[in-house]
């Protein structure tokens, strides 16, 4: 198809405000390294658009870039030519439900609004980074994100019950079930979560929650050498197991940068720094 007719195209099933006018600000990826082109940019509202788009760009072999937060940082939400299909405006929370300990919601939620709608509801999703404010549950699970809390929680691979995807001829695959001792059969999601939008567009998710820690402890060490490091969180993961949620190692080099920027003085002189917290 004329990239030109694509646009006028899309009309027939997506609306107006569905399709961006101006599209320059989702053509460059966070760090501005890389930039893109496409012949649209679209943020379908619903689920049905989605299938609709995938359908038509399926049929008219029109390349579809997924595109979540855009906070990737190595430029896979940057399309090269084609339809940008963002998915900001698939946004809702569908359902908490504590008796299964899940929550399910659209692929275009961003993920600070999870965590909190959980946190509001007395639960944990633990997942945390810091583009937490402007990246989806779709971005997160389509490169598995893992964030501060891998330690204690596992990656989204480890947080994701049940997905909902729509596949690259517009056909719905949904299995979006808060059954935890799921032992049936083959296990499809596992083949989404870290494809990086090559095998469908995901628009919903099941995902898991925990109780929220009510005590929290954060220390901040100094050692001299990375073997130090590791013998330290050999001794931490001995004597506090699945407490230890986060162990970060922080050069001093990469300190310096941090606290020229922020103006915070360096909490102690050494050449690598640990950041851990336990939590209970
Ligand atoms: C300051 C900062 C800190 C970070 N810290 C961490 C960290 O600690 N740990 C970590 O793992 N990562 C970290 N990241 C990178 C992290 O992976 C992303 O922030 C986030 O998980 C990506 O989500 P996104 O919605 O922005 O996805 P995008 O960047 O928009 O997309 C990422 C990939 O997923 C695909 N995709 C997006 N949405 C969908 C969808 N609905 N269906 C199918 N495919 C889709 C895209 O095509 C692309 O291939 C950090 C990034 C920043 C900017």
């Amino acid at each position: 198809m004329n990239p030109q007719h694509i646009k006028p195209a899309l009309l027939q099933f997506l609306s107006t405000d569905e399709i961006l006018e101006d599209a320059s600000a989702w053509l460059t990826d966070q760090r501005r390294r890389y930039t893109g082109t496409a012949d649209a940019v679209v943020q379908p509202k619903s689920v049905a658009a989605v299938q609709k788009l995938m359908r038509f760009c399926f049929e008219n072999r029109i390349p579809v870039t997924p595109q979540g937060g855009n906070t990737g940082l190595c430029g896979a939400a940057v399309p090269e030519g084609g339809v940008l299909l963002n998915l900001s405006k698939l946004n809702r929370i569908r359902s908490i439900n504590l008796a299964d300990n899940a929550v399910t919601v659209d692929a275009g939620a961003v993920l600070q609004t999870v965590q909190e709608a959980a946190a509001a509801a007395g639960r944990l999703f633990p997942l945390s980074l810091a583009s937490e404010g402007s990246c989806q549950i779709g971005g997160n699970i389509a490169c598995n994100a893992g964030g501060l809390n891998v330690l204690r929680y596992g990656t989204m691979r480890d947080l994701v019950l049940g997905l909902e995807v729509v596949l690259p001829d517009g056909e719905l695959v949904s299995h979006l079930h808060p059954l935890h001792k799921n032992t049936t059969g083959y296990d499809l999601r596992h083949l989404f979560i870290g494809s990086e939008g090559t095998l469908g567009v995901i628009t919903g998710a099941t995902l898991k929650l925990f109780a929220l820690p009510k005590t929290v402890e954060t220390v901040w060490v100094g050692v001299d050498s990375i073997e130090q490091a590791v013998e330290l969180l050999t001794l931490v993961q001995g004597g506090f197991a699945e407490r230890l949620c986060s162990f970060e190692l922080v050069s001093r080099f990469a300190l310096a940068l941090s606290s020229d920027f922020s103006g915070i003085g360096q909490p102690v002189d050494a050449p690598w720094h640990i950041l851990l917290e336990l939590a209970d």
